[in-house]
């Protein structure tokens, strides 16, 4: 499946994969060379002399590319996932110091060298479930040595490791605690980011993206707009965490600063829809979330496609709402939840997330002259990548045309 067309894909070409029978792909110093049927590409010169993988009759398509992630995190929650089925609430947990300041603390209290090993361990779980490229917020730090910690941890892994990662800074992503006990308390903690956090991130260049929050119990719209708007003017494109537990109104604000993706929206109404279909503003559904927090209330995928939004999958992978490094797990997910057809999930998981990340020219399907970013599944129909769920069916995947892992 190539995936290949121009720009992001809205309604029904978001159900183009491109299908090639017997197709083969020629890479050549990690780009794709040619790409086509199998008879065709074995007459090309180039194609004689290279190294052959069979596949074997399975299914190649674009790596995935998951586009919300918070790699890097001290530990699991699962003390408060036990809770959570016993019945308390996502909210009840976090106004008992639980939720996000528990891993705040956590973070905290790790060396860089903890957070590092558990990261490099993640990275290759996604590379073993096709993942290939992935954004990666901070956000449990919350302090100045903390967040800069985590980003500057975004760099060393992508550099030493084979998975892309685009950094993005969330340091509105609640309160931190030593701030909530003063009566100006948050409003001093977005003047810590917008005057001294956000000038030095981007100036270290720690990020590309600016993300907020902005919900019940995070930050306000208006807050949001302060971090976004200073972000901005320090060239950090925003990002938003959107209509999650309680409509804000934050989609409006991501349209209107021109956000490169607007994530969660469960809670969104027809408004909004309305206004990401006119916008460029990627619509980034998350079910991983509401299917760890048991939540009924999925986000309107169906009604998001056909008002022509820019809709994309991710992980969302976090230790307490959404632990999972599978994407094959979300389209499974956004299959049987959100009533997206299988197609329609791969296209959301390769092409509109690295449409997403501004990186669409690169990676998000398999086109001549783009990063050779593969992922090969055993199966012998493309729609059991969603149909198995729960058992990994990943074969192969490919980073450049490398092998970076292998099923056996
Ligand atoms: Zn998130």
């Amino acid at each position: 499946m190539t995936v290949a067309g121009r720009g992001p894909r809205r309604g029904r070409a978001l159900s183009k994969l491109g299908v090639i029978q017997d197709g083969a792909v020629l890479v050549r110093d990690g780009a794709i060379a040619a790409v086509g049927t199998t008879a065709k590409l074995e007459k090309l010169a180039a194609a004689r002399k290279a190294e052959k993988i069979d596949v074997g009759g399975r299914v190649i398509l674009p790596g995935f590319v998951d586009s919300h992630t918070h790699l890097i995190h001290a530990a699991s929650r699962a003390e408060e996932y036990e809770l959570k089925i016993q019945g308390a609430s996502y909210e009840e947990i976090a106004q008992k110091g639980g939720g996000i300041l528990n891993s705040v603390k956590k973070l905290r209290a790790a060396t860089s060298q903890e957070l590092k090993r558990r990261a490099s361990a993640a990275l290759e779980v996604f590379a073993a479930h096709g993942t290939t490229t992935i954004e990666a917020k901070s956000g449990y730090g919350l302090d100045v040595a903390s967040e800069l910690k985590i980003l500057s941890l975004h760099k060393q892994l992508g550099a030493e490791q084979p998975i892309e990662i685009v950094s993005t800074f969330l340091g509105a992503h609640v309160v931190p605690m030593e701030f909530r006990a003063k009566a100006d308390g948050a409003e001093e903690y977005v003047k810590l980011l917008t005057d001294w956090l956000i000038p030095e991130v981007a100036s270290n260049g720690l990020a590309e993206y600016c993300d907020v929050f902005c919900d019940r119990g995070a930050f306000s719209r208006a807050q949001a707009k302060r971090v976004l708007a200073a972000g901005l003017d320090y060239r950090l494109v925003p990002r938003l965490h959107a209509e999650q537990l309680t409509r804000t109104g934050a989609t409006q604000l991501a349209v209107e600063l021109g956000a490169a993706s607007c994530d969660h929206l469960e809670q969104v109404n027809a408004g909004d829809m309305r206004a990401l279909a006119k916008s460029n503003t990627v619509a980034t559904l998350l079910p991983g979330c509401d299917f760890h927090l048991g939540l009924k209330q999925y986000a309107p995928a169906r009604k998001l496609i056909e008002a022509g939004a820019i809709v994309a999958l991710a992980t969302d992978y976090n230790p307490g709402t959404s632990p999972t490094l599978s994407m094959p797990m979300i389209l499974s997910l956004a299959c049987t939840q959100l009533r997206m057809t299988p197609a329609e999930a791969i296209v959301a998981a390769t092409y509109n997330a690295a449409y997403s990340l501004g990186r669409h020219r690169r990676v998000g399907s398999i086109e001549v002259g783009k990063q050779a970013d593969l992922a090969v599944f055993e199966v012998e129909d493309w729609r059991e990548i969603p149909y198995y769920f729960g058992v990994n069916t990943c074969w192969l995947t490919l980073k450049s045309g490398s092998v970076i892992y292998a099923a056996v």
